[in-house]
């Protein structure tokens, strides 16, 4: 499946975050489309993951596929020339590393590449 721009598109819910089943994190953009002023950077942007598909009739984006969203990523809000793009707060996201341990999970998975590399050594 390709999207207006002919970029290929993948559903990427199925894959895991950390362990947990991305389809599970409610962390995706919401569009308000009385600000919305359809020029089109978020749909651009957003190249990676393609979580926006283009209305071609309203010429806005609109959010297609929310969870291939990278968990924590908010660049497509930032670019928004007028404020119409919203994420769940902060605290959502510290909430989530919390809950799923990923300051010991990352610490685990550094450690042991720096174990290999000195093995290397
Ligand atoms: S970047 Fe903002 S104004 Fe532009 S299309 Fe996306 S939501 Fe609309
Ligand atoms: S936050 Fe990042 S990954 Fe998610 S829709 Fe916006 S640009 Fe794409």
């Amino acid at each position: 499946m390709k999207d207006l721009l002919g970029r290929e598109v993948k559903d990427l819910s199925n894959e895991l975050w950390w362990g947990v089943p991305r389809s599970q994190i409610e962390w995706y953009p919401t569009v308000d489309y009385s600000k919305c002023v359809g020029c089109g950077i978020c749909f651009i942007t957003c190249a990676g993951k393609k979580v926006f598909d283009w209305d071609v009739e309203k010429n806005r984006p609109v959010v297609a596929r929310p969870y291939n969203c990278m968990v924590g990523c908010t660049t497509c809000a930032t670019l928004c020339p007028v404020g119409a793009i919203s994420f769940p707060s902060k605290d959502f996201i510290k909430k989530l590393v919390k809950e799923n341990k990923l300051i010991q999970k990352a610490k685990e998975i550094i450690e042991e590449a720096v174990k290999k590399q000195k093995e290397g050594e």
